[in-house]
């Protein structure tokens, strides 16, 4: 037990001094720094800033719907045993202040969006911008437009340029608890953001080859507001930012009318939403199912998108294979 125990502080103080030098074997004697991070998609991108010295666990799993999650006694656990607890914010769990209580943590809660500017929807109220996680519901004033689908919209990381923000958030949380990890994190962060610019040039690029008047797709739930604004494609929804609420049959129906009278090529079915509607939508008009795009999680490890740049490089796929032709 000593033995191992002095093994472990040798390790720790080599990770002072040369942590990118460290052989793999001794890195994986260190003790990990837990840290917990709300949805699949947040999770991929603290692993990548975190590397070796950091263990992530993930709250809503792959292909799980984080607007509607219900912790379990087990998220408890897991929130306790966090030393970092990573949460998107914007409202996007609603359920994470209440769970953070109960599980009683002393983790730090780390807001992975701050610094983004949210994208703001119609009929918004103007009270809860200075608090992500502070959720008041059910504000939106009906009746006065054709929706009701009022709030900040929490789905920042569909902007690659956004995700590099949630990365550089990510790794000055981990610099703040794990300094003798600095050189660590700075070096994942910055090779992982030359990926990611990468990855942002790829996505404009196949979006600017769709012909302008195709752009213009519909998915089940608003999920794509900022992929549409960095990358110049239309997306509506008949569900609003969130899934909580199902879609009133006006809304499907002004969307059926919309479809026919402007020639919407394609709708997309989404990973975490039951594709009964967008099916429906589909046989009621002209359009064509362009496959399934990945919104507010990962798939599994076995599936087409199983980190956040697989994920974002599916999605340019089926978008540009559906309405390319
Ligand atoms: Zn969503």
């Amino acid at each position: 037990m000593l033995t191992r125990r002095l093994a472990v502080a040798g390790a720790l103080a080599l990770g002072l001094s040369l942590p990118l030098a460290l052989p793999a074997a001794a890195q994986d004697a260190a003790p990990k720094i837990p840290v917990v991070a709300s949805f699949s998609i947040l999770g991929d991108l603290v692993k990548e800033v975190g590397g070796d010295r950091v263990a992530v666990t993930t709250l809503v799993g792959p292909n799980g719907d984080a607007h509607v999650f219900q912790p379990a006694p087990a998220d408890a656990k897991k929130v306790a045993a966090a030393q970092i607890v990573f949460v998107n914010g914007l409202g996007f769990e609603g359920w994470i202040d209440r769970l953070v209580k109960a599980s009683g943590t002393k983790a730090e809660i780390v807001v992975a969006t701050k610094g983004i500017t949210p994208r703001e929807m119609a009929d918004e109220d103007e009270d809860d911008h200075a608090a992500p996680g502070h959720k008041d519901h059910d504000h939106a004033k009906k009746g006065e437009h054709d929706h009701d689908h009022g709030g900040i919209d929490p789905h920042a990381w569909q902007s690659v340029a956004n995700a590099e923000i949630y990365v550089a958030n990510i790794r000055d949380a981990l610099v703040a608890a794990d300094p003798a990890g600095k050189a660590a994190y700075e070096a994942n962060a910055s090779a992982y953001t030359a990926k990611l610019e990468a990855l942002d040039a790829e996505v404009k690029a196949a979006m600017a080859a769709i012909p302008e008047s195709r752009r213009r797709i519909i998915t089940s739930h608003d999920a794509f507001g900022y992929f549409g604004a960095a990358y110049g494609i239309e997306f509506i929804a008949p569900q609003g930012v969130s899934t909580e609420s199902e879609a009133s049959a006006k809304d499907v129906a002004r969307i059926i009318r919309q479809i026919k009278a402007e020639n919407i090529p394609a709708v997309f079915m989404e990973n975490i939403s039951d594709p009964r509607l967008v099916k429906r939508i589909a046989k009621e008009t002209q359009a064509k199912i362009g496959g399934e795009l990945f919104s507010d999680a990962l798939s599994d490890d076995k599936g087409p998108a199983s980190t956040y740049i697989d994920m974002m490089k599916n999605n340019i796929t089926q978008l540009s294979s559906a309405l390319s032709s």
